[in-house]
């Protein structure tokens, strides 16, 4: 059993004002594993004020760009050495598999780190625009202190795809991580003191609902960064509105992976499938319906289906688990609702529907194919975030485009054909913020985000370092010369 008895703020490990504590329980043996304290507004106000000091005050914000990204090598250097103890952490308090924490959870926290550490060499922070009233230098400043709040799902990579960008800024953090999730978080605030980053540029205090509504609205908060639900990045983006905050809302999704008529099944089933079951289903990302057409319908639910029956389901700390148990008791009574409401609306459970009998502790669902599932279903609307697949039929490829874009979500999305240019048209035409073609990957040098209710805004890739910037232009005399500055 582990036991943490203070926040991190201006670089310390200081204790709580509050007496609440938080339990971490695995989702596996579903017994406690930790305790944490369950922060206070009074802590939100002292990692807030550290957090304002450290970039009214402090050097931060002035350092270079290549100073900066030098304590973000070697946050990822530190990471990277201890790659497997901090999958061990993320798969004991919320049930990832190992193999995903480790390249999916811990690896890929690193390469975004690694990638706003190399942006900072070739990001324009100042350029002089030759413009209609003469030259004017255009700065990008970093817009203050961050508010990051994560998720439980993908609680490391969901940090880190905050922090890379808002510390290349030049930005100051206060992280609130998700009370299911807090012991990689007290990780990443050893990390931090480890390699020395000067205190209150980064501040955690894991916490709850309540305490991250005071953080969003604490005036001494300039931008919030947010990844979860859809219904609370509408709160969030509501009472960061009326204080004309910053936001970038990573949200929901229910995307969708279109077999097109030639498509190969070898390459799309594993591909389209391994999305829609990655992290036991609990991914934004997941394509968690799969559009197949009718005259191959019958072959392909053959094929999914083999896939999804050789699923290994077990304990998260086993290397050789691919699909571990849901967060929380509450999340699998949530997914086995949605798959109760799809059977009574007409899907068809082709494998799985139950609970693993081999699992005599844990909150497992076993994973699910549902078949014969139509547009209008909820299990074809909601996401469901768990290990439950649909699979609906089309007629044509632009049958399947409008069941694509029937939706309220538009993050994520692929097609699978021999035909890589049609697979580029049907690209075009799906309202989504990241497609894949022939495979699903997460490019992160590129801008990732939703459309619709998926979220606003963008990480990853430059427009991800965007997100934590002001522009300024400060125009100038005729003539001016700015040294070291480009001329665009
Ligand atoms: P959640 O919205 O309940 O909570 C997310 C975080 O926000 C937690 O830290 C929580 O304490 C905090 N929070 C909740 N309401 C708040 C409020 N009103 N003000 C301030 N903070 C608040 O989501 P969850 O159940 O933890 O995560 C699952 C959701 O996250 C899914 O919907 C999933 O799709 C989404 N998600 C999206 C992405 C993406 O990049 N688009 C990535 C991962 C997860």
């Amino acid at each position: 059993m582990e036991t943490r008895e203070h926040i991190y703020v201006g670089g310390q490990f200081i204790a709580s004002t509050g007496t609440g504590t938080i339990e971490v329980v695995s989702p596996h043996t579903e017994q406690v594993i930790a305790r944490v304290p369950d922060g206070t507004r009074e802590d939100m106000d002292k990692a807030v004020a550290a957090a304002r000091q450290a970039f009214d005050q402090g050097p931060w914000p002035h350092l270079t760009p290549a100073e900066r990204a030098d304590y973000l090598t070697r946050l990822s250097q530190l990471i990277q050495g201890r790659m497997d103890d901090w999958a061990r952490v993320i798969s004991s308090e919320m049930g990832s598999p190992f193999s995903f924490s480790q390249m999916g959870q811990v690896f890929a926290s690193t390469m975004v780190l690694d990638y706003y550490a190399g942006l900072a060499s070739t990001y324009h922070f100042e350029e002089v625009r030759n413009g209609i009233m003469g030259p004017a230098l255009v700065r990008r400043e970093p817009v203050g202190v961050a508010a990051a709040i994560i998720p439980w799902n993908v609680p490391l990579f969901t940090a880190v795809l905050k922090l890379g960008p808002a510390l290349l800024a030049g930005c100051t953090v206060v992280l609130k991580p998700a009370p299911e999730t807090p012991l990689d978080a007290y990780l990443l605030a050893e990390a931090c003191q480890e390699i020395g980053l000067p205190p209150g540029v980064l501040n955690i205090v894991v916490a709850g609902r309540e305490v991250g509504e005071h953080l969003v609205t604490h005036p001494g908060i300039d931008k919030v960064g947010f990844t979860g639900s859809t219904a609370a990045g509408k709160k969030i983006a509501a009472a960061a509105g009326a204080q004309l905050k910053r936001i970038t809302l990573e949200l929901g999704g229910k995307s969708a992976s279109i077999f097109l008529p030639d498509a190969d099944l070898a390459i799309a089933v594993p591909q389209a499938l391994g999305s829609g079951f990655m992290n036991n289903g609990q991914a934004c990302v997941a394509q968690t319906r799969i559009l197949v057409s009718r005259d191959r319908y019958s072959e392909t639910v053959d094929a999914l289906a083999e896939w999804t029956a050789a699923q290994v389901v077990g304990d998260p700390l086993d290397p050789a688990t691919q699909i571990g148990p849901l967060v929380a008791e509450r999340q699998r009574a949530r997914v086995e609702g949605y798959i109760a409401i799809a059977q009574k609306e007409g899907g068809k459970i082709a494998v799985g529907g139950g609970r693993p009998a081999a699992q005599s502790t844990g909150w497992y669902v076993e994973p699910t194919l549902v078949v014969d599932v139509e547009a209008k279903h909820t299990i074809a609307q909601e996401e469901v975030f768990g290990p439950v697949v649909s699979v609906l039929a089309y007629d044509t490829p632009e049958d399947a485009i409008r069941i694509a874009n029937d939706s309220d979500f538009g993050l994520s999305g692929s097609v699978f054909t021999a035909d890589v240019q049609a697979g580029i048209d049907v690209a075009r035409k799906v309202r989504t913020g990241t497609y894949t073609v022939n495979a699903f990957a997460l490019e992160f040098a590129a801008p990732f985000g939703g459309f619709k209710q998926s979220g606003v805004g963008r990480e990853l890739g430059p427009e991800g370092l965007a997100a934590y910037l002001e522009s300024k232009t400060i125009s100038l005399p005729a003539g001016t010369v700015v040294p070291g500055v480009p001329i665009v």
